[in-house]
């Protein structure tokens, strides 16, 4: 059958997020290939001394990925079995995961409606004798406001070990987050601000830790001499390969375009989605944009939260309508407490109502360098569009 002449061709979709590797960091690809050393080796080094330097000087060390980095995070503060540690409810499960993993218990503290980041003032009622540290998340590349951050943990002497998986490029008063503070994890996971495809970095307080996660990070080992060995902790396989390193050194200097390109967006989405509400008469609904934060936060993704009770339908079929009409979107993420594992060992959901109720509603609206301008205006009207076609009487 011809195709009917007459339909327009469908807009190109748009996904929620889209890595970005250019033919230079192609070809060093291929060069590390080519070089015979593939795996840990000078690429490594040289992408840990950039990311140091980065940092301000302090020690940094990568690993497989961002999960890896905070379970040795966890290892090096020497946190395990009748430890608790304070954490949000909203973030990737690995935040908890790892916690779990090491023997130790997560203790959830809601968040913050408007920042959607664990709720510094709730988090003094929440320690107890066990506690040994707190872990905030920096949901979308926002910081929690670090003075409150590390007061807390002066006065009640705890470890800070910050997922600041989101966070790369973000600053809090000038500074880079990872270039102050106790120990700060970072990923460079595919859809992360700077990616090596998988990967993470920590950034330590001095050489001993660092030594340390160097030796939790290969199977605990110590070389001693030429051909001596000793395994002294018990470590993992968590190094990260000079083939990531390398895309890891490019990325970085792209860092800075891609940094003002995300901005550049963030700021069309504060524009234009008031607009399309208005222009679709539905500026009455409760639609929460994320902080309108321009010097502080990444950028790394743009999220609103739905208003589920204006609405008569689900957060999944609003979901569906904008995939139909070519716009990716994602959740990040729901409230860890829902899951199965979590229920099983006693965590209830109630006890974090505002984690609970955005981590029903919230919806990441695509972000990434590569979108063109024309995208947000289009994204904006498509889900204005939506939300109207699903008011409540
Ligand atoms: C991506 C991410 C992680 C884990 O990083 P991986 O590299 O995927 O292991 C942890 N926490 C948060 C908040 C993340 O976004």
């Amino acid at each position: 059958m011809p195709a009917d002449k007459s339909t327009t061709p469908p807009l190109p979709f748009i996904p929620f997020t889209r890595p970005h590797f250019d033919e230079a960091t192609i070809e060093a690809v291929s060069e590390v290939l080519r070089s015979g050393w593939v795996t840990s080796g000078p690429k490594l080094a040289e992408f840990e001394a950039a990311l140091s330097a980065y940092f301000g000087g302090r020690p940094v060390r990568c690993f497989a990925n961002g999960t890896a980095t905070m379970k040795i995070a966890l290892q090096v503060a020497d946190i395990g079995p009748g430890d608790e540690v304070i954490t949000t409810p909203i973030s990737w499960v690995a935040t908890s995961n790892v916690i779990l993993g090491v023997g130790a218990t997560p203790v959830f503290v809601d968040i913050d409606p408007v920042t959607r980041n664990i709720d510094l003032n709730k988090v003094a009622a929440a320690i107890t004798p066990k506690t040994r540290a707190i872990m905030p998340v920096y949901l979308a590349g926002l910081p929690v406001n670090m003075d409150q951050l590390y007061a807390l943990a002066k006065q009640f002497n705890l470890r800070v070990i910050e997922d600041a998986a989101q966070a790369f490029g973000s600053t809090w008063k000038n500074q880079k987050i990872g270039s102050f503070g106790d120990l700060v994890s970072f990923s460079f996971q595919a859809n992360k601000n700077l990616s090596t495809v998988e990967g993470g970095c920590l950034v330590l307080n001095n050489i001993e830790e660092a030594q340390l996660a160097e030796k939790f990070r290969l199977q605990g080992l110590t070389r001693t001499g030429m051909d001596g060995m000793d395994v002294t902790v018990l470590g993992g396989k968590d190094n990260l390969t000079d083939l990531n390193a390398v895309i890891g050194l490019h990325q970085l200097k792209h860092l800075p375009a891609f940094q003002a390109r995300r901005t550049a967006l963030a700021r069309q989405y504060f524009a234009a989605i008031p607009q399309a509400m208005k222009d679709a008469n539905i500026e009455h609904l409760a639609l929460e944009l994320a902080v309108e934060n321009f010097t502080e936060s990444n950028w790394h993704m743009f999220q609103v939260v739905l208003p589920l009770d204006q609405l008569n339908v689900s957060r999944a079929q609003v979901m569906t309508e904008l995939k139909e009409l070519g716009i990716g979107t994602g959740v990040h993420y729901p409230c860890i407490t829902t899951f199965a594992l979590y229920q099983e060992r006693g965590y209830a959901v109630a006890a974090t109502p505002i984690a609970e109720r955005i981590g029903r509603a919230i919806l990441t609206l695509p972000l990434f360098p590569g979108m063109a301008d024309d995208d947000v205006s289009r994204i904006a009207k498509a889900l204005a569009g939506v939300l109207k076609n699903h008011l409540k009487p």
